[in-house]
């Protein structure tokens, strides 16, 4: 099942079309994405029976899939890789920050660069579909309402001021395009082994497997409901890849004019015109 926010209203994605969920469930369910995620084992089950479209889907009326989640999760130095290029020791619990909640934007959102060392970040982004509290690695994925694509767009100047600042220097206004819809896990063959990678204006930045996961998306549910309980629509960025402009030679960062693409094997792809701020 591929569950999409069209101009705000909860929809199932059936091929090039949408079955919109409020309206075909005939007001079983409401048109707020997030409040579906505390019905998931339901929308599972309705959507099964769903099988008329009630309109074309139209990339540019999607929106973040996950509007309003209560808790985010970001993963730092996840991928082996990616740690090696930063130079630091692979962590042995998972390197946790925030990204605050109202900085998350649509699958096509422009993002605003304010200054000169705004930086993508590719991530496989996870999303909480039964409150998970004290989950063994064996039954995460269970707990998993789906995956979808997140860009950790970081301003890395804000980032490091103050010592580390990683939550604020992530969380400038719609640095977390998230999209383009959530895919569950059934469909993704090995949701464990996923290619997923970014371009800028289509050259190639990130290019790796999820199999290079230091702490995969089971070992985070474990890990981070080990410590406080994981609630339905609740997001997990799992770390980005190696090939940050950050850690490139010369460095190199995303500039006004700039068209950054993102993609994850089974899920799909976003864009992300940069556009300036000042
Ligand atoms: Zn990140």
């Amino acid at each position: 099942m591929k569950l999409a926010n069209v101009d705000g209203r909860a929809a199932l994605v059936l091929g090039d079309q949408i079955a919109d969920v409020a309206t075909a469930s005939r007001g079983r369910f409401g048109s707020d994405p997030m409040a579906l995620y505390d019905r998931w084992d339901e929308l599972r089950a309705f959507a099964t029976t769903v099988t008329a479209p009630t309109g074309p889907l139209v990339e540019s009326a999607l929106r973040n899939p996950v509007p309003r989640p209560r808790q985010v999760f970001a993963i730092g130095l996840n991928y082996r890789r990616h740690a090696e290029e930063t130079g630091a020791a692979l962590p042995e619990v998972p390197a946790v920050f925030t990204k605050f909640p109202a900085s998350l934007a649509g699958p096509f959102d422009d993002i605003v660069v304010e200054g000169p060392s705004v930086d993508w970040e590719v991530e496989l982004v996870a999303v909480i579909g039964r409150t998970a509290d004290r989950v063994p690695r064996t039954d995460a994925w269970s707990h998993v309402a789906g995956v979808t694509i997140g860009q950790d767009i970081s301003d890395r100047h804000l980032q490091f001021a103050a010592g580390a600042q990683f939550s604020l220097g992530k969380s400038r206004r719609g640095y977390g395009p998230m999209g383009p819809w959530i895919v569950t896990p059934d469909e993704l063959g090995n949701a464990d082994d996923l290619a997923l990678g970014c371009s800028v204006n289509g050259d190639t930045m990130q290019d790796a497997r999820t199999t290079d996961l230091v702490f995969d998306v089971p070992g985070l549910v474990a890990e981070l409901s080990a410590v406080l309980p994981l609630l339905p629509g609740d997001v997990i960025f799992t770390g980005t890849p190696a090939g940050v402009g950050v850690a490139r030679q010369p460095p190199r960062f995303l500039r006004p004019g700039d068209t950054l693409e993102s993609w994850i094997e089974g899920v799909g792809r976003i864009r992300n015109l940069v556009v300036d701020g000042r």
